[in-house]
């Protein structure tokens, strides 16, 4: 459920029409609801109450600061995946002893930095991340809490760009070398061994392969228990999926009740790093009709948000739904066509070969479920300033990052 419905024949986010937003902040600019954030924030965190946890809202989805400031005043921490990122979220108000830090490719200027903020764990992925960790924490004279992201090789049945839990990724140790790996780690004197981590993938629809990881993870607990490690923390990941289109993920609730039911027992905090689930469906991203155009096999609807605004309908071939801000074209009559940005590249498109109303230039469209993983990848690709980014409470709206400008493109490079 979210805050996008038609009100007086028009898209609006919460009381506010999307078409004023456009009017007055321009297009093409990211529309984020507080009350679907607030609410889908809620729905996760609450699944857990009556349970140690702590939710770490995965930033990579979304890390704009006015957001987080919104999930820091509910409790939620968050999950950092770079220096960036922990500078974000401390900006921002997320508590350090909050904040887990995760991914493959940490350097030393960004483990001292993370140890000189306190934060909670790092998620080790690698026997050579161990060593740098404790090599740095030697240097600055700590010692780091780590915990060891383990790959469960279970399939999550996702798109192979956000599978991350399988054999051949990247992610993690492997299940098999773990054991080994946590004695490492016990040995070097400036680690703390304090949980267990894992994170399968991205936008899973299922929640029987978080079953799957879960029951390895507890047969690895009970090895590492013999080994004489005292873990306190079990770090479930992120991963649980939206509705695009018609996929039906399992609710938070059901996936909670059915993880308690297999790890609930275990005495430990649990920790989770959702991210798409709280704000994939909180966000859109609106633009402007600017030409039609009929090309010799094919009906073209340009606009002016591109691939440098939401790069995933070309990178990963994602569905977003095209949804036209006057309600009077929902039940116009429709016809095949690709929804096209000014970018100079034929893998421009936000939409590919979809039944589409005939919208006139001048329309507006929302690209629904912008919220996650949209802003934060986009890029300055055909010099194009990035859209600002716009929060609606209510009634009211604020901007919460004003749209770049020619100057903001040239910024830094100096003659
Ligand atoms: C991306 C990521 C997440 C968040 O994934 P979602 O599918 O957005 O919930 C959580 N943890 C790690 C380590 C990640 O890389």
């Amino acid at each position: 459920m979210n805050h996008f419905q038609y009100r007086n024949g028009e898209l609006s986010c919460e009381e506010v029409p999307l078409a004023r937003i456009a009017d007055e902040v321009g297009t093409p600019t990211y529309v984020y609801s507080r009350a679907t954030m607030e609410r889908h924030f809620h729905a996760f965190d609450g699944a857990f109450a009556g349970t140690p946890h702590v939710t770490c809202f995965a930033m990579k989805a979304n890390s704009n600061l006015e957001v987080l400031r919104l999930f820091a005043a509910l409790g939620s921490g968050a999950d950092i995946v770079s220096g960036g990122e922990l500078y974000r979220a401390r900006k921002a108000g997320v508590p350090a002893d909050k904040i887990v830090y995760s991914g493959v490719g940490k350097t030393e200027d960004e483990i001292a930095y993370a140890l000189s903020e306190g934060i909670l764990m790092f998620n080790v992925e690698s026997e050579d991340e161990l060593r740098a960790i404790d090599r740095v924490a030697a240097r600055v004279g700590k010692r780091a809490p780590i915990s060891i992201r383990v790959n469960p090789d279970v399939d999550p049945k996702t798109h192979p760009y956000i599978a991350t839990g399988l054999k051949k990724s990247k992610f993690g140790v492997a299940y098999g070398e773990a054991r080994r790996v946590y004695r490492v780690a016990r040995g070097l004197t400036h680690l703390d061994v304090v949980g267990l981590d894992c994170h399968i993938g991205s936008q899973l629809t299922e929640v029987d392969p978080f079953l799957a990881a879960a029951k390895r993870l507890r047969a690895l607990l009970a090895e590492l228990a013999a080994d004489g490690h005292r873990i306190r923390y079990l770090d479930l990941g992120g991963g649980l999926g939206i509705p695009y289109k018609d996929e039906e993920p399992p609710h938070p609730s059901e996936y909670a009740a059915r993880l308690l039911k297999e790890l609930g027992d275990l005495g430990l905090m649990l920790v989770f790093e959702p991210g798409r689930v709280i704000v994939g469906n909180a966000g859109v991203l609106l633009t402007r009709v600017l030409y039609n155009k009929r090309g010799e096999a094919k009906r073209f609807i340009i606009c002016d948000g591109a691939m440098n605004d939401l790069i995933r309908p070309s990178l990963y071939k994602s569905y977003h739904e095209v949804r036209a801000i006057r309600e009077a074209l929902v039940s116009a009559p429709r016809s095949v066509a690709d929804l096209v940005g000014p970018v100079c590249e034929s893998g421009d498109f936000l939409a590919q070969d979809r039944e589409l109303p005939e919208f006139a230039a001048g329309d507006l469209i929302a690209m629904m479920s912008a919220g996650a993983y949209g802003f934060v990848m986009s890029s300055n690709y055909n010099a194009r300033p990035r859209p600002a980014e716009v929060l609606v409470s209510g009634a009211s709206y604020e901007i919460v990052r004003t749209r770049e400008t020619f100057e903001d493109l040239i910024r830094g490079e100096v003659k």
